[in-house]
């Protein structure tokens, strides 16, 4: 029969969800207990592993080129205007305790724009935003999605790490915001997930819990007279390597398949039990 290579590369997507679903890089850095329980779940036992299908022979990543035009040059220079005005900023006092900032990277005309909280330890020494443990769960994530790194958008709402990795504080987050919010505007994705309590309620200007605000599309307004662009709220990929349950890397693989199926991506399916 001839091989579609269409199929082979969905396939593999949904075998990455399935490492996604099943532990695979994460389980091996938590504890011994959830390593043994979710390397039970990986082997052949694992019904995910089983009974997943594919939807659409096409392939994600050629889904998402087709559909967007490259970011003008005019947009390129002015996000790196703004990657180089972080570099140099001080309006806070993160500006002298970080090593360097970490003003984001990806594709300047993603359909998806990842938002993190702050840069971490990792994040602070390469000045790129998850690379740590959470950045190997997110590639993971996006990968489920049939994605890669470089078809996304990552950034932060801080752009310097917080000593500490404490949260940051409210006049951190009103002095770094018309950063990303330019960002945002520039990019003008047509989604952006926002990764954990801090991403989501800064966006959308909400005090509700994550818990309440995912699952769900919310309206991010960029400015007056733009049309809003649509954000899903999801947790952090911290708070999943803390919280290592089935339940929220179900939750959160709900979550990309609305962004999936919003963006008229091919969904890894379930099928059967
Ligand atoms: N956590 C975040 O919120 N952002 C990063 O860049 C890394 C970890």
């Amino acid at each position: 029969m001839k091989s579609n290579p269409d199929i082979k590369k969905v396939v593999r997507q949904h075998a990455e969800m399935a490492e996604f679903f099943s532990g695979g890089l994460t389980v091996k850095k938590l504890t011994a207990e959830h390593a043994e329980n979710a390397e039970t779940r990986s082997e052949a036992t694992s019904p995910l592993r089983k009974n997943l299908e594919i939807t659409s022979a096409d392939s994600a990543v050629s889904a998402v080129k087709k559909t967007r035009p490259p970011a003008s040059p005019e947009t390129i220079k002015e996000l790196e205007v703004i990657a180089e005005q972080t570099r140099k900023c001080r309006k806070c006092e993160l500006g002298s305790s970080r090593k360097n900032a970490v003003p984001g990277e990806g594709n300047t005309s993603a359909r998806i724009m990842f938002v993190g909280e702050a840069p971490g330890a990792d994040e602070d020494e390469q000045a790129r935003p998850f690379v740590g443990r959470s950045g190997q769960l997110l590639d993971k994530i996006i990968a489920a999605c049939g994605l890669k790194r470089q078809d996304v958008y990552i950034g932060n709402v801080i752009k310097c790490r917080p000593p500490d990795n404490r949260d940051p504080k409210p006049e951190e987050i009103i002095a770094c915001i018309p950063y990303l919010q330019r960002q945002i505007e520039l990019i003008n994705p047509e989604i952006i997930v926002a990764l954990g309590a801090h991403a989501a309620k800064t966006l959308l200007d909400t005090p509700k819990a994550i818990g309440q605000l995912r699952g769900m599309f919310h309206d991010y307004v960029p400015g007056i007279g733009h049309k809003p662009i649509k954000l899903m709220p999801t947790f952090h990929p911290a708070y999943l390597l803390r919280n290592y349950s089935d339940d929220n890397r179900r939750k959160v693989w709900e979550d990309m398949k609305k962004v999936m199926a919003e963006l008229g991506l091919p969904i890894p399916q379930r099928t059967g039990g």
